[in-house]
């Protein structure tokens, strides 16, 4: 039984559950969507949380250059390059067989600095807001100081005093264990199995704990919570349910904005924005989309994307059960090679966040982020992990799925997406090590388009995308 029901019935009263839930390639576009301007006054957070956010990493960004010889340059920003990327928009039009209007960006979280991911926005963020209170508080820090004073002996020993903990399936752990060791912190980090070892190297290499489990993510998020509960000078990061976290990422949307103008990308009720991000817990996804809703409003779509094994926030969102149901209930066994993503329950909050604004949702076959990670190191010679390529389907397919393109006509978007822009998020891969990244790409060759049992269009017809 799953909250009273069967499975049976489950299926019975939302039938997309059946292809969701045999792990077939699933497209979703979400009923339940409002314009931005509806859904925000029933919202936890608001614009206001997005630039306090912003600030604050303002106020460390002094510090940050500091201790970050790599963020010299940027002053003490954690930003990332946006690129676009139109040879793997030509060879992707062969590979999907569709051809994709418009312009193919890529937002290179993959190399943002210090950990390498996406988790570098709100891990560090979380981590930073965390420190402010405990210095302020310890009137170490008053809100006036240049915040490099955190970066001497009697602040790195008054932190030292406290812990951090995480669970984590690898990046998030690597961006609060390296920022929080180099605080002063003590961070232990619960890995769940799907955790690469490298990942387990650096943190310990760092004097970071890593805790290894032979379960998956949310058991180690579990035990790890529970643990630091005991531990009265313990703060736990929180994936499945933090604002702190979840804001962290939302300032990305306010860079974005400044890069669209460098570049000249123009977004409005004429030149539509749809991005396509890698989905796990919901966080980094929710909280970068979150952002682009603040900042562009209904002029962005949103689309998720997640492991055919692992469709936790769809599952969610489809059943309007949030956290209340994991993919294991039904059936499915969270095995991805998509470590990032591999996430079986959903984040309430971002369920709730995403609900009225996300336009929609896609599931990836593991050998599709395979054969596409082969690609973009072909045409781009860009290399990223598994998990990053989740995003890359999605402009291919919304432009050549029956579905998607009656949707699209419906919308009135079909014939202004030739002056749209695509942004694929590229969510990690900068610092996967070279023998790693040499295993991924063979694993790539293995799974050429010629030899491949999944044709990218063998997807499942989405009866019923109902409208609004
Ligand atoms: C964590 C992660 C994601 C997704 O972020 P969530 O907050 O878990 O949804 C996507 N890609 C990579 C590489 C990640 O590490």
């Amino acid at each position: 039984m799953i909250l009273g029901k069967t499975r049976e019935q489950w299926l019975e009263a939302i039938p997309l559950l059946k292809p969701l839930t045999e792990a077939a390639p699933f497209w979703w576009l979400n009923p339940n969507r409002i314009s931005t301007a509806r859904a925000l006054p029933d919202l936890p957070l608001q614009m206001a949380d997005v630039m306090a956010a912003s600030r604050r990493l303002d106020r460390f960004a002094p510090y940050l250059a500091q201790v970050f010889p790599e963020l010299k340059v940027s002053e003490g920003i954690i930003e990332s390059p946006l690129r676009a990327i139109p040879r793997m928009q030509r060879e992707g039009e062969t590979f999907f067989k569709t051809s994709l209007p418009g312009q193919l960006w890529l937002k290179l979280d993959s190399h943002l600095p210090v950990s390498g991911s996406i988790k570098a926005r709100g891990g560090i963020y979380e981590v930073l807001a965390h420190a402010e209170t405990l210095a302020l508080h310890g009137g170490l820090l008053h809100p006036d100081d240049d915040y490099r004073v955190l970066d001497t002996p009697p602040a790195r020993a008054f932190f030292s005093q406290h812990c951090i903990e995480v669970g984590s399936t690898g990046n998030l752990g690597l961006s609060i264990g390296l920022m929080g060791a180099r605080m002063g912190f003590r961070v232990t980090v619960h890995m769940s199995q799907d955790a690469r070892e490298w990942k387990k190297d650096l943190l310990r290499e760092r004097g970071v704990t890593v805790r290894e489990y032979a379960s998956d993510y949310s058991l180690a998020v579990a035990s790890g919570r529970r643990e630091s509960a005991l531990n009265p000078v313990s703060y736990f990061v929180d994936d499945e349910n933090s604002q702190s976290l979840f804001l962290g990422y939302t300032v990305a949307a306010l860079r974005l904005q400044q890069q669209f103008q460098e570049v000249g990308i123009t977004v409005n009720a004429e030149h539509p924005l749809m991005v396509y991000l890698p989905c796990g817990v919901g966080g980094g996804p929710g909280g970068v989309a979150f952002g682009l809703k603040m900042v562009f409003g209904d002029h962005v779509h949103c689309f998720f994307a997640e492991p055919t094994h692992s469709p936790a926030v769809l599952l969610g969102l489809l059943t309007e059960a949030h956290d209340a149901v994991c993919v294991q209930d039904f059936g499915l066994d969270n095995r991805t090679a998509a470590d990032g993503l591999a996430v079986g329950r959903p984040s309430g909050l971002v369920c709730t966040m995403m609900k009225p604004l996300l336009t929609g949702a896609y599931t990836v076959p593991d050998e599709m982020l395979f054969q596409l990670l082969g690609l973009l190191n072909e045409t781009e010679e860009l290399q990223l992990e598994p998990s990053a390529l989740a995003g890359m389907p999605g402009p291919f397919q919304l432009m050549g799925l029956p579905e998607t393109t009656q949707w699209l006509t419906e919308q009135g978007l079909q014939e202004k997406m030739h002056q749209a822009a695509h942004l694929v998020w590229a969510t990690g891969g900068s610092m996967v090590p070279a023998s790693e990244m040499a295993g991924y790409l063979a694993k790539a060759a293995e799974t050429s388009p010629a030899t491949s049992a999944t044709s990218p269009t063998s997807f499942k017809r989405t009866p019923n995308i109902k409208d609004h």
